[in-house]
């Protein structure tokens, strides 16, 4: 028999890991960081109809959209999920997720609380989903702290941030609703934990595409 003893790497749907956690556990600092040392790792661009933070890039954080741009979409159903956040809109956009997974390729979403519960819901019915998607909760060491680095970030007026400090009391509750939990202390660390999360997930047989033999005998 040819390659008798031999393995090959077999095909397989990719990875959408989802992040989640309150505002200012430092999800995005986390993300851009994976991004930066995980190249073949696409991260999954949202649109929103927030403004633009200084430095932020359209089409590389978010995808800024007006109102009515964004309910186009929504008519479209263009959107896995989207949702009403601090006050603004946000959304998943299907073709973000779908299009990278049935190729093998892994995708990252930075998204709140209640869209990965919406993801987590469609995912009981729809079987491509429920083998694609991970849950991650990236949590605050502290409350004192989560507000330290909400107002360091120096980025959002008086009365967003209590409106996201409220929030956050509410999303705190959700961390067991999610697969994995991470405390995100030392940067570093938490980066590395998802990095390593990502290897160890890609040994699960729940995404290869078929059963065929892998390993020839
Ligand atoms: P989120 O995306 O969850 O709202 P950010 O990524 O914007 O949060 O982080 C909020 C603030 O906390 C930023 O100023 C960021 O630099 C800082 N930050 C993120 N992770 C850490 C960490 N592990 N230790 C200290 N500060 C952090
Ligand atoms: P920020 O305005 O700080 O970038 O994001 C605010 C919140 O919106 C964060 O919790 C972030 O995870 C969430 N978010 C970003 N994109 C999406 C999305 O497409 N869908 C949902 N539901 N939340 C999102």
């Amino acid at each position: 028999v040819k390659n008798m003893g031999k393995t090959k790497k077999p095909p397989r749907l990719g990875i959408a890991l989802i992040v989640s956690g309150p505002s200012g556990a430092g999800k995005s600092t986390v993300c851009s960081e994976l991004r930066r040392i995980k190249k073949d790792l696409h991260f999954s661009v949202s649109c929103t109809t927030r403004e633009p933070r200084p430095g932020e890039k359209h089409g590389y954080d978010y995808y800024y959209i007006t109102h009515s741009e964004f309910r186009e979409k929504i008519r479209k159903r263009k959107f896995l999920e989207y949702a009403n956040v601090h006050g603004e809109f946000y959304g998943t956009l299907r073709s973000e997720v779908f299009d990278y997974v049935m190729d093998g390729a892994d995708v990252l979403l930075d998204i709140d609380v209640q869209g990965a519960m919406k993801i987590r819901k469609k995912a009981e019915t729809n079987k491509i989903l429920s083998v694609v998607t991970e849950f991650v909760f990236i949590g605050p060491p502290s409350f004192n702290e989560l507000e330290r680095r909400l107002r360091s970030r120096n980025t959002e007026s008086e009365t967003a941030i209590q409106r996201r400090l409220n929030n956050a009391k509410k999303e705190l509750d959700a961390w067991d609703k999610y697969d994995y939990l991470l405390i995100n202390k030392e940067l570093g660390k938490t980066v590395d934990d998802l990095y390593h999360l990502l290897d160890i997930l890609h040994k699960s047989t729940k995404r290869l595409k078929d059963s065929g033999f892998y390993i020839q005998i």
